[in-house]
């Protein structure tokens, strides 16, 4: 059965993949974007080009408000049942000691409040239909912890608390609650990484390559069927071996 599906952050990277897999499997999409408003547009237009059903609307969803205005957009323009996929995120490397109050809060703000603010808001609806699927991006490093990324694994383990409490909570409402942990994965995330860094994280990686976004999107279509009904609370490794 068709569904609706908001994917965040979706004008680059993994956001997109999600977005176009949803899309080209002909479930309704919504991709939301802060920034690279062209980005987002182009995406769009390719999509709709294949005859899929896609619309675009920017939010920062570090904002409850914004984050609000996402999900009554997607329930204007389509409806039905949803799936919420929590993507957007930032990363920043710094030494502990160098971070400042300002970075802190910017860091949980968007990887953290977005995915309080998203599913705050989309839930009502879900809980209307008796079905959902939230699928939030985590990371490894919210599972294992990464020197000079401290606030951003700490950010991400709150995601891994979050989806596992909320999926407790909403679990008898046909809601199932799950997030993905991937490993380096080519996007701009990483476009700071040099070659011989990238080679090294190769080499460490069991199955000798780092991972694409259509990887990451293949595990989130595997959590969205409706055949995933008993997979809940879960944290799905999306790494290639390396933890
Ligand atoms: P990316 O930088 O290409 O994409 C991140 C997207 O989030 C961008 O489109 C950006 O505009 C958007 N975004 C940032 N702040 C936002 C806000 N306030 N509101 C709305 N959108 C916002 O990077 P990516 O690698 O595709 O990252 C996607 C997700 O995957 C992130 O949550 C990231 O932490 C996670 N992740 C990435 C990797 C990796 O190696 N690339 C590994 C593990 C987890």
């Amino acid at each position: 059965m068709k569904k609706t599906v908001i994917v965040t952050g979706a004008s680059s990277g993994i956001g997109s993949a999600i977005a176009d897999a949803f899309a080209m499997c002909g479930h309704n999409v919504v991709i939301g974007y802060n920034n690279s408003a062209e980005n987002a547009r182009i995406l769009e237009k390719n999509l709709l080009s294949k005859g899929c059903s896609v619309a675009s609307f920017k939010a920062d969803v570090s904002d409850s408000v914004q984050a609000q205005a996402l999900i009554d957009f997607a329930k204007e323009t389509f409806g039905g049942q949803y799936i919420l996929v929590n993507n957007a995120g930032i990363a920043q490397q710094k030494l502990f000691t160098d971070i400042t109050d300002d970075d802190f809060d910017t860091m949980f703000n968007v990887n953290v409040k977005s995915v309080f603010n998203c599913s705050r808001a989309v839930l009502p609806l879900m809980i209307h239909e008796k079905w959902g699927r939230i699928i939030n991006i985590s990371s490894m490093w919210g599972v294992c912890g990464a020197s000079c990324e401290v606030h951003y694994s700490a950010s991400k383990a709150a995601v891994i608390g979050l989806t596992k409490a909320l999926a407790k909570e909403v679990g008898p409402s046909g809601i199932t609650v799950n997030c993905i942990a991937p490993g380096l994965i080519d996007t701009p995330m990483n476009k700071h990484l040099d070659k011989e860094t990238i080679a090294d994280l190769c080499e460490e990686t069991p199955v000798g390559r780092i991972g694409t976004p259509e990887d990451v999107a293949k595990a989130v279509l595997f959590l969205a069927e409706d055949t995933s009904s008993f997979v809940t609370g879960q944290v799905l490794g999306v790494d290639g071996g390396f933890i």
